[in-house]
């Protein structure tokens, strides 16, 4: 079973997810951090991250592995959990993302990890791309001043500088051509904006209730 979890930085999709796949006992996967490996491994190897056919290869070379109950990020057998969310590496990801060759890529590797287990898999396409079949699809969005507030308080950034940053990301994954960020037909939208993580998982946990129950709901 797939729950599929998608929306703009700050939204409090990782947060929700990685809780969520404890208490349900499914697997966390944080597409976003195999976009920010590819863009690390460029960026470390001084590939110009604009060069779409050396980042496919990159892309389709690149072992990523979560381990440690999914809090950590390896490429290729090397720990970059802390390297993958510097800034540089943030910007640089946006970027590779937009990509239709790194993307191919990453989509094989997701479907295969989605294939094998039960996951809480979240991202910017996982219920319009990757999973469209996904049981439980959840949008969660929120005020762009409160998600740059979140981002600030967990980086230690400055809120007017992140919110540029997060502003610039945004436009990038929604207006791109390839599986742009954007909120699928049969998906829940919540708006986190007032909500703590609690009620935002509460409100979460009724949804898989629905769609599970008796086929009622389901997708
Ligand atoms: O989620 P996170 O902010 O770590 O993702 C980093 C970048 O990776 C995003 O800005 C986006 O460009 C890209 N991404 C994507 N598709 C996903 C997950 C992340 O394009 N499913």
């Amino acid at each position: 079973m797939v729950i599929a979890i998608d929306g703009p930085a700050g939204a409090g999709k990782s947060t929700i997810a990685r809780s969520l796949a404890r208490r349900l006992g499914f697997t966390y996967i944080d597409t976003g951090a195999m976009y920010r490996a590819v863009a690390l491994w460029a960026l470390r190897a001084d590939i110009d991250v604009e060069d779409p056919l050396r980042l496919e290869q990159l892309a389709r070379q690149a072992e990523i592995e979560f381990a440690a109950g999914e809090s950590t990020v390896r490429l290729n057998g090397e720990d970059v959990t802390a390297a993958i969310r510097e800034p540089r590496v943030t910007q640089a990801a946006s970027k590779v993302a937009a990509m239709p060759g790194v993307r191919r890529a990453m989509r094989v590797e997701q479907r295969r990890i989605g294939a094998e287990q039960s996951v809480v898999m979240e991202g910017r396409d996982i219920g319009t791309v990757v999973f469209p079949d996904a049981r439980v699809k959840i949008f969660l969005d929120a005020d762009p001043q409160v998600r740059a507030g979140r981002r600030a308080a967990e980086t230690g950034g400055v809120v007017d500088e992140v919110a540029r940053e997060l502003a610039e990301r945004d436009t990038r994954d929604r207006t791109r051509a390839e599986a742009p960020l954007t909120q699928a037909s049969d998906a829940e939208y919540i708006d986190t904006t007032g909500l703590t993580p609690e009620q935002v998982e509460e409100a979460i946990l009724k949804i898989v209730r629905e769609r599970t129950s008796n086929g009622k709901g389901t997708h």
